[in-house]
């Protein structure tokens, strides 16, 4: 035997797609241009949930109601307050057999309006917000934005914004300093580059100019609130009735000139919510009931009651079971879950923080993450070799490509998912999603032929 023999017998590296099954460059990129169309359309978690709802209503399924019968094959979903979203197939076998669940998040990084966000400075008029999610904040200065959101008018009416994303529509943005006066800025820690009370976003510059004599303080702003108030009817007392999210204005595009990868905003992790929406609605008389899961709040910890930190995914679940007749308990325990979401693709650039041999890379498939968290594992929910073992059976019995990948180096930072709230329900559960580079800056990039292995892998799951 040689040594070339041996090798490929005993050692394992995962290969680059495109070498191994170049017919799937092709695949991946008409796959994906629907992808794209999913991130333009959803930027913020209620437009996700809207767009979802479209393509599952479009797919078959219904409305979840405590009064019907459901039996294998039906198609069922849940809308949790507009914000997060549970979609189920229900299978051939018994719901104690277990539920293949799927959990991916639609929050993304963004910056939220504070409550009281309207003030004028030197006749500019602003927005303050607080951000939301771990971002870098010298990322967002100097960055088209779009607002969008929702203010609930006194009297319940429920009025949508949306400034920004429409050709031609006025944008916003958080200013920076010139080169010429930031030498103090520049000696700053890059994570004070920008500080959170910098982060102003501007909204307007004009003064309202009144008819008779007298004047205000802040006309600018005044002038803002005017505009404001004709295209919405809402005063200034109604941003506290409201959320409003200002996110990138720009539109996914493909990177590289042999357009191998896509640059949107809002890929962690609305590329997993994709890909599992994609293959929720594919699968037909799956064995095991299904159930995707798209949820709010995993930037911020999962809390509150759209995110993961709280029962609502278990209540569906004993919605099902009460519906199908099963026993919970013994379904919660014969169930797997992938937790879907992004990884941190390994950056040549930046290459200290990452250990090689345990990072992602791109165009080599969706990465599986044993375990997350900081410091000695701490806060992560470590996947048994069992999980593992069957995960990774699931994927190569249909020619999945995928990979293996821990977030950086030990102790060179860490994170955490959905996964360890899921497993508080007693569910065997792993990560699985999409290597991404520059993940949570207002462009993040990740290669199409991940992507589609993320959903093949998905498809394979559902099976
Ligand atoms: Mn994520
Ligand atoms: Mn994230």
């Amino acid at each position: 035997m040689t040594a070339k023999e041996l090798e490929k017998e005993l050692l394992w590296e995962a290969p680059h797609i495109a070498e191994k099954a170049p017919e799937q460059n092709e695949e991946a990129r008409v796959f994906c241009e629907k992808y794209k169309e999913f991130l333009n359309k959803g930027k913020t978690e209620r437009e996700c949930v809207r767009e979802a709802v479209a393509m599952l209503s479009a797919a078959g399924y219904r409305k979840y109601s405590k009064d019907a019968v459901y039996k294998a094959g039906d198609k069922i979903y849940w809308n949790n307050r507009g914000k997060a979203l549970a979609a189920a197939t229900v299978g051939t076998l018994p719901l104690e057999e277990g539920l293949r669940m799927n959990g991916a998040h639609i929050d993304s990084p963004r910056l939220d309006l504070k409550p009281n966000p309207l003030f004028e400075k030197k006749e500019i008029a602003y927005l303050k917000p607080h951000y939301y999610g771990g971002i870098r904040k010298y990322q967002w200065g100097a960055v088209p934005l779009s607002m969008h959101g929702v203010i609930v008018r006194p009297g319940g009416e429920t009025v949508e914004i949306l400034i920004g994303e429409e050709e031609g529509d006025p944008q916003f943005c958080v200013t920076d300093l010139l080169p010429h006066l930031a030498s103090e800025q520049n000696a700053r820690k890059l994570a004070e580059g920008l500080k959170g009370e910098e982060l102003n976003i501007i909204i307007g510059s004009l003064p309202f100019v009144s008819d008779g004599e007298e004047t205000v303080k802040e006309s600018v702003k005044l002038a803002v609130m005017k505009l404001l108030n004709e295209k919405y009817g809402i005063t200034e007392k109604d941003f506290l009735r409201a959320e409003i999210e200002l996110v990138p204005a720009y539109k996914a595009v493909d990177i590289g000139i042999d357009r191998s990868l896509i640059g949107a905003y809002g890929q962690d992790d609305r590329v997993c919510a994709y890909t599992a929406l994609a293959a929720e609605t594919a699968v037909k008389d799956p064995a095991h009931t299904t159930l995707t899961i798209l949820a709010d709040k995993e930037e911020i910890g999962s809390v509150g009651n759209t995110g993961l930190n709280s029962d609502f995914v278990l209540h569906i679940i004993e919605d099902l079971a009460e519906s199908l007749g099963a026993d919970l308990r013994t379904a919660l325990r014969n169930s797997i879950c992938l937790s879907s979401d992004v990884n941190a693709a390994y950056d040549p650039t930046f290459a200290s923080v990452y250990e090689e041999r345990n990072s992602s890379y791109i165009n080599k498939g969706c990465v599986l993450t044993k375990y997350t968290g900081a410091r000695g594992k701490s806060g992560s929910s470590d996947a048994s070799a069992e999980t593992m073992a069957k995960v990774i059976d699931i994927m190569e019995a249909e020619g999945v490509f995928w990979q293996a990948g821990e977030l950086g180096a030990v102790d060179a930072g860490g994170g955490g998912t959905i996964a360890q709230f899921v497993a508080r329900m007693e569910v065997d559960v792993v990560d699985l999603g999409v290597p991404i580079l520059s993940m949570h800056s207002p462009f993040e990039l990740a290669s199409k032929l991940d992507v589609y292995n993320t959903y093949r892998a998905f498809c394979a799951f559902y099976k």
